[in-house]
């Protein structure tokens, strides 16, 4: 039976009084495969924020842990949506920034619960987008435009999955933040050319791996969507001044969290171990910075995915006090399989310290000046013909 033997572990007078202000966290559990696993180490409360882990193979108790949702092995492609990514799609068509990130060890349903294209089983990704284009249609009094990119992580190379050609993107900076310098930047009008544009990205993502005769869940990969959108405050034709909100959405699938074992490992599979154990280690040391108020230094430029995650404003490594950061979700993908159990439990420790990681995200939102401006350059252009007569 389950002791509170965790409870210690639980996040309490460190968190923001109105969770909207921190890092959401969501667990999901994926069902037990039917070969090579015994499920039942992970348990999901009824009240479905509380999760038990069972060790007792390693004779250690029960312990406990809360989230803000915990979705079982039976909760839906659609439960994990609702729940978790559609608040911050909302977000994203109102200015906002938003990020979801996966995080789990490989095999735990990243990459499905994010990207699967399944008929029975569409991932976060499609989601979103479709929800973007369906509000888009619905939406009368606004005119919009959306980007989508699309890169991967791998070996501290940014490679553009869009362009495969473009593997070392380049992170830059100037006064309106942290981005990837170079990176292809795609119109989409709907959301046949999304899905299009994401299974060339999948595919190209593939080819890259095969072709080192490694594994896809080895790289990090982001689909950026940022969506324009503009309404008419004053003035018509070429002298109309537009209120343009910009929101972003960010989706993150990260290199599996497991701890890869450096011993065996030679050559490349030992590099990328590294790169991996050194970028999911800063992105936690930078986590638990960000949690502890007393903290000074977040070391973001340690790794190129911390770097990377500046550019999706992940609140953890974007400062409040710099134009905001996004509103950022983590879905912490495990499995109830008593063989992964450390690894498990490991990723639900990650969740819990993000969960105290505050978020203060703002509207970008401006007046679009260039309408001004041609309006004042026609103006100007009068008065030159009028004093030349
Ligand atoms: P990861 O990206 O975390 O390495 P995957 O998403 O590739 O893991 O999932 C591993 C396998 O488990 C895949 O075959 C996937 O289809 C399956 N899977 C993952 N989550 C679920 C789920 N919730 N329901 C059914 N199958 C799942
Ligand atoms: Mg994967």
């Amino acid at each position: 039976t389950a002791t509170s033997s965790g409870a210690a572990r639980r996040p309490t007078s460190a968190l923001p009084d109105r969770p909207e202000e921190r890092v959401k966290v969501f667990v999901r559990i994926r069902p037990t495969k039917a070969e090579g696993e015994t499920g039942g180490a992970v348990r999901a409360k009824a009240d479905s924020k509380g999760l038990v882990i069972f060790r007792e193979h390693a004779n250690i108790p029960a312990s406990e842990f809360e989230f803000d949702k915990v979705l079982g092995p039976s909760a839906s492609q659609s439960d994990v949506y609702h729940a978790a990514v559609k608040p911050i799609v909302e977000d994203v068509l109102n200015g906002y920034n938003g990020t979801l990130m996966a995080y789990g060890q490989t095999g735990a349903g990243k990459t499905y619960s994010l990207s699967s294209i399944a008929a029975d089983a569409i991932g976060m990704i499609p989601r979103a987008a479709a929800e973007v284009f369906s509000h888009i249609e619905q939406d009368g009094g606004h005119e919009y435009s959306v980007y989508m990119s699309y890169v991967q992580l791998y070996m501290e190379l940014i490679q553009d999955l869009l362009r495969p050609e473009s593997e070392n993107l380049q992170i830059r900076e100037n006064e309106g933040g942290v981005f990837v310098g170079g990176v292809h930047q795609q119109e989409v009008q709907n959301i046949t050319q999304c899905l299009h544009l994401l299974s060339l990205g999948d595919r190209n993502r593939t080819i890259a791996f095969t072709a080192l005769n490694a594994h896809s869940s080895r790289s990090h990969a982001v689909v950026m969507l940022t969506v324009i959108k503009r309404r008419s405050v004053s003035g018509t034709g070429d002298a109309e001044i537009q209120r343009v909100k910009v929101g972003k959405l960010f989706l993150v699938d990260l290199a599996g969290s497991e701890r890869l074992k450096k011993s065996k490992s030679t050559g490349l599979r030992a590099n990328e171990a590294k790169s991996i154990n050194l970028s999911l280690t800063t992105l936690g040391m930078c986590i638990n910075a960000r949690a502890d108020p007393n903290a000074a230094h977040v070391p973001f430029r340690d790794s190129k995915l911390t770097r990377l995650l500046q550019v999706c404003k992940v609140a953890a490594l974007v400062r409040d006090s710099l134009g905001g950061n996004a509103k950022t979700s983590l879905l912490v993908a495990a499995c109830d399989a008593a063989e992964h159990v450390d690894e498990t439990l490991q990723s639900l420790q990650f969740g819990l310290r993000a969960m105290c990681v505050r978020t203060q995200a703002v509207v970008n939102e401006r007046v679009d000046y260039k309408t001004l401006h041609a309006e004042m350059i026609a103006a100007l252009e009068n008065q030159d013909r009028k004093s030349s007569l």
